[in-house]
């Protein structure tokens, strides 16, 4: 599994920051979710997988 963000779903909630705040952040300007450090989160990290469940958008996805 992977975790895949695509910013054109993102509705900027907010969820994946609180879920995963060193993980996922949202950018100062549109509020969209970027990776902390520009790195792939890791699948296997609970809290990823928290801020992809509670994610309104599908935003923050893990895929095969
Ligand atoms: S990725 Fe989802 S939870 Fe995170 S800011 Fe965007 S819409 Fe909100």
């Amino acid at each position: 599994m992977r975790v895949v963000i695509d910013r054109s779903l993102c509705i900027g909630a907010g969820m994946c920051v609180l879920g995963a705040p060193g993980v996922f952040d949202q950018d100062p300007e549109e509020g969209l979710v970027e990776p902390v450090g520009g790195d792939a989160p890791d699948p296997g990290n609970p809290a990823v997988r928290r801020a992809v469940d509670t994610c309104p958008s599908g935003a923050v996805a893990l895929v095969p």
